[in-house]
């Protein structure tokens, strides 16, 4: 990698936003504090965010080979939970007709765009260890909305497109796609609003992520637009439609509408964990649970023959 990192204090302690000395090292644009899932991805960085052994094991690195220091876009898309982001170029970033707008949004503009581009910090601006966490959070922030606006265009759609083919995204939970890769999408384009889905274009259904680190990311950094646009720009991509049902079925029989009756339907989550599991006993029923309900499902259901059941 070319790129230049003297710059930036992420590999040592000089151009810190920090007082100076160990808090410098700690708190510069390498401190990469950690952020709500600032756990590297890669099992052989240290975990402990506490100690200082990213410190000293970034000075051993920038010691042996310093063009092997990441940028802060590849530290950020490295994170645990951030695999959905594709590294945004940063001739994008450095336009500000794309950054139009954003400056109004997000806290401490300047410095985060600073701190995405690895730029030198000015020299005479210290930061606390609260005002350092501020300005990670506000790098994400804006890192993230710069994202929102990328992927919608083309440079932005063809680096997801390869996420999207190496199943960067997950696959549909859902049986009947057979394991359709998935694309992310917001339901808001607000930030602070929802946190991101995965889309299915086999069954045009959202699903929660897999990783719970996932299911913390802003669904805004991916907007509400993005799948649906990669599928019309892409359309080789697009999987035929889910036609299959799924129909459930008892001792072979579907299920008549009338089965269920005027019964009421599953009680909220919380009464629903009153179900337990009894290790002596096997399954027991809490109080709320309805016991006779049971047979009468059953019932209903065989009175209704498959051959009938189909011919509706
Ligand atoms: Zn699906």
């Amino acid at each position: 990698m070319a790129r230049e990192v003297s710059g930036t204090n992420r590999g040592g302690s000089s151009g810190s936003y920090a007082p100076g000395g160990a808090v410098a090292v700690e708190n510069g644009w390498n401190g990469r504090g950690p952020t709500n899932r600032g756990v590297p991805v890669n099992p052989a960085d240290p975990i402990d965010l506490c100690s200082n052994s990213e410190s000293e094991d970034s000075e051993e690195a920038s010691g042996s080979d310093q063009e092997e220091e990441p940028s802060w876009i590849q530290w950020f898309c490295s994170l645990r939970g951030n695999e959905f982001f594709c590294e945004v170029d940063e001739d994008y970033i450095e336009d500000d007709f794309n950054l139009s707008g954003l400056s109004s949004q997000v806290p401490y503009y300047d410095y985060a765009l600073d701190m995405i581009l690895d730029n030198d910090p000015p020299h005479d601006v210290m930061l606390t260890d609260q005002q350092h966490e501020l300005l990670e959070s506000a790098a994400e922030m804006l890192y993230g909305l710069i994202h929102a606006r990328y992927i919608v265009t083309t440079k932005g759609l063809a680096a997801m497109l390869e996420k999207f083919k190496n199943c960067d995204f997950g696959r549909c939970p859902r049986c009947l796609c057979e394991g359709q890769a998935c694309l992310p999408v917001g339901t808001s384009d607000i930030p602070g609003q929802s946190t991101v889905k995965v889309f299915c274009p086999k069954c045009d259904d959202i699903y929660y992520p897999r990783s719970e680190y996932q299911c913390s990311v802003d669904g805004a950094y991916f907007s509400t637009t993005f799948p649906h646009l990669m599928m019309m720009t892409y359309p080789t991509h697009r999987p035929p439609k889910s036609v299959e049902v799924y129909v459930p079925r008892v001792f072979g029989f579907k299920l008549h509408p009338s089965a269920y009756g005027n019964r009421e339907t599953a009680p909220p989550v919380k009464q629903r964990r009153a179900i337990k599991k009894d290790p002596e006993e096997g399954l027991s029923l809490g109080q709320d649970a309805d016991v006779a309900a049971l047979p009468d499902v059953i019932e209903g259901a065989i009175a209704l023959p498959v051959g009938d059941a189909e011919s509706l």
